[in-house]
């Protein structure tokens, strides 16, 4: 049985993005690369908790998915891709017990191994990918997998920069989010991204307004 390495298992409001507002079950997976890759988002990260791949603790994939109390489950991190094996089978097992998966990601691993591992049952149903700065790289084979692109309003996210990441994932619905500690610079600047934009929408984490997890 594939040992998972876990954070923490909660209910909440999904927060950000498309489904904001829908209650969901969250896994938060350990380990990120952001640090070893130099990425940007290491300085506004909200969950430095989760970045050594040896906190959190050690579960049975069986323990998570009877951990889970919510027909939607969002596994996010950290990165979860690091643990690409144990996360195919997690999302396989979600799917037998007829919960609906979503996935958040930074991108950078390639999915390969999630999405050839077991077709559809190993498939999330639903795929966030927030490119970080200051590269914003996504591997290539998440092409045409994206759901949704979370696009976060910090000073390296002007509009040229927005439009081309948009055109690189035309499938993905934008969401443009406010850095939570950017302010009201943060805030107008995301503003009127989304309004120049208007297929594109806002995303106001409010998880964090509503003080829940
Ligand atoms: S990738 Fe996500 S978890 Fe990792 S440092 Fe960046 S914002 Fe934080």
């Amino acid at each position: 049985m594939s040992l998972v390495r876990v954070i923490e298992i909660f209910d909440s409001l999904q927060g950000e993005g498309y489904w904001s507002g829908v209650p969901m079950s969250f896994v938060r997976l350990a380990g990120c690369n952001a640090e070893a890759l130099g990425l940007a988002c290491v300085r506004w990260c909200d969950t430095p908790q989760t970045w050594d791949e040896r906190c959190g603790r050690e579960l049975t994939v069986a323990d998570i998915v009877s951990a889970v109390g919510l027909p939607r489950v969002c596994i996010t991190g950290g990165e979860p891709f690091l643990q690409s094996a144990e996360l195919a089978c997690l999302v396989r097992e979600l799917h037998k017990c007829g919960r609906k998966v979503h996935v958040e990601t930074n991108g950078t691993v390639d999915p390969a191994s999630l999405f050839a591992s077991g077709g559809a049952e190993t498939e999330p149903d639903w795929v966030v990918v927030s490119p970080k700065p200051p590269d914003y790289d996504v591997a290539a084979d998440w092409s045409g997998s994206i759901d949704e692109l979370k696009l976060v309003a910090d000073e390296y996210l002007d509009t040229r920069l927005a439009e081309r990441l948009s055109s690189l994932h035309p499938g993905a619905m934008v969401s443009v989010q406010p850095e939570w500690e950017g302010g009201r610079e943060a805030r107008e600047r995301a503003v009127a991204l989304v309004m120049a934009h208007p297929a594109w929408r806002l995303s106001l984490q409010i998880h964090k307004l509503l003080g829940l997890p």
